[in-house]
């Protein structure tokens, strides 16, 4: 059989899954051999349901969340009439397939919710909201561990809805919180938590906690949380559910809370620090401006990847109109400037001094009390303690990212060391110096 390649990168191999509207192939990088997830998706259909905005937030949110337990988005290609995603590869097939094949055990379905909440959390700390948790988008990969996939439908469940649709492409509304089904404005994250809780049952009984032989039936059952626990469910994660399924999402257990109950803690190792691909590819042959993803060319190839502009060492990563969306509308940027749970402190400003500029400025910064080196490479300006502290040199990494000429993105966050240190040299040094140029 005549393999394909596709940008004469990928060699296209089996069909992995197909959803609603893409199909997921296996693939081989054939510069690296690396194995990856081919997402395909026809840009007709897409333009056709009026999903053009649901990819980009896709892909925008994809780029915005690196977490082990959601899977990574390593590259965005196009030809005329096709979008592809590679992706982290996920070999263990759907969570969906394990639980029809008969119900967990409760040490298995707490290590799932376990990582499942790890990583809506992370997602909530960065103001994402997935929106369409259910266990067909939870996949397992071949060490056992959760992947979360599928962050576009998110918007379009809204969208849909208004036209009468969502049923029929979206299928069961049966994950879906009592509030959003209610059309009322609601709150993300309480509406995460709430599918959460659906999943959680879904695992340790087999079944669906809102079962009804029509819509209207379910809808009911929902929305006043009308659902019986099997008898093989022990007290305290009943206790759990019954708090995660309440039907007022202003009284809903929160995810703080979650994490302090019994049921939960058990065996819960929180993922304290980890090592993922780099957000934006660090090769600029890679960049692709996703907005011509939607544009139709003339060339059946892909479109020519964004020039990256030199300026002395530092070489800057320009956004794309997908990172501009993520910056904008799409997402709540608040909490990109509040502490996550991973003790990385991050913020991300925007300004109009030049590169050179920031630079300097940093550089200013690491020179009191010589304190930090200063390191410069892939567009990352790198201060790096010179003592070290009680976890390590302190290491702040600030990365430049060009939106317009005169227009950047800067990103610092702390990478190593201890963060009471980092909270006194941010409120002594780091935030007055940057203040002058946010
Ligand atoms: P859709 O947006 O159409 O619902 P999904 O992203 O959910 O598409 O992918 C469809 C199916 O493809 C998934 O249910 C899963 O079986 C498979 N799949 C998706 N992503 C991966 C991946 N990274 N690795 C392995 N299989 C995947
Ligand atoms: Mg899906």
């Amino acid at each position: 059989m005549e393999k394909k390649v596709l940008m004469q990168k990928y060699e296209i191999g089996r069909l992995l899954g197909q959803g609603n509207f893409a199909k997921v192939y296996h693939a081989r990088d054939l510069n690296t051999g690396q194995s990856v997830a081919i997402k395909v998706i026809n840009k007709e259909m897409i333009m056709k349901v009026g999903m053009k905005e649901q990819i980009k937030r896709e892909i925008s949110v994809m780029r915005l969340v690196r977490h082990p337990n959601i899977v990574q988005l390593y590259e965005v290609m196009a030809t005329k009439t096709k979008i592809y995603f590679a992706m982290e590869i996920v070999k263990g097939g759907e969570l969906f397939d394990k639980v029809s094949r008969g119900r967990l055990g409760e040490d298995v379905a707490r290590k799932y919710f376990q990582q499942l909440i790890d990583a809506v959390d992370y997602c909530h700390s960065r103001g994402v909201y997935h929106r369409d948790l259910k266990p067909e988008n939870l996949l397992v990969d071949e060490n056992g561990d959760l992947k979360i996939t599928d962050f576009g439908l998110s918007a379009l469940v809204e969208s849909r809805k208004n036209d009468g649709l969502l049923h029929t492409i979206c299928g069961t509304p049966a994950y879906v919180a009592p509030e959003v089904i209610k059309k009322k404005g609601y709150d993300g994250a309480k509406a995460d938590i709430w599918s959460c809780g659906v999943i959680l049952y879904v695992l340790l009984a087999g079944f669906v906690p809102f079962n009804a032989k029509n819509l209207m039936e379910m809808y009911k059952k929902i929305i006043k949380a009308d659902c019986l626990f099997p008898p093989w469910f022990s007290p305290d994660v009943k206790r759990l559910i019954y708090r995660i399924l309440d039907p007022n999402s202003r009284t809903r257990i929160s995810i703080a809370k979650i994490v302090q109950s019994r049921w939960f803690r058990k065996g819960y190792v929180q993922i304290q620090e980890f090592q993922l691909p780099p957000l934006f590819p660090r090769n600029g042959d890679d960049i692709l401006d996703v907005q011509s993803a939607f544009d139709s060319s003339d060339s059946d190839s892909d479109s020519p990847p964004v020039s990256i502009k030199e300026e002395s060492t530092l070489k800057l990563y320009r956004f794309n109109a997908f990172d501009l969306i993520s910056l904008s509308s799409g997402l709540d940027l608040s909490g990109l400037f509040e502490n996550d749970q991973n003790e990385r402190q991050m913020i991300r400003f925007t300004t109009r001094e030049k590169p050179s500029t920031i630079v300097s400025m940093l550089e200013e910064v690491a020179q009191i009390d010589n304190k930090f080196k200063v390191l410069k490479k892939d567009g990352v300006v790198r201060l790096e303690g010179c003592k070290a502290g009680i976890k390590g040199q302190l290491t702040i990494d600030a990365e430049i990212f060009e939106i317009t000429s005169s227009l950047y993105v800067v990103e610092v966050k702390k990478v190593a060391g201890n963060t009471f240190e980092y909270g006194i040299f941010w409120e002594q040094y780091l935030k007055p110096s940057l203040k002058e140029i946010i």
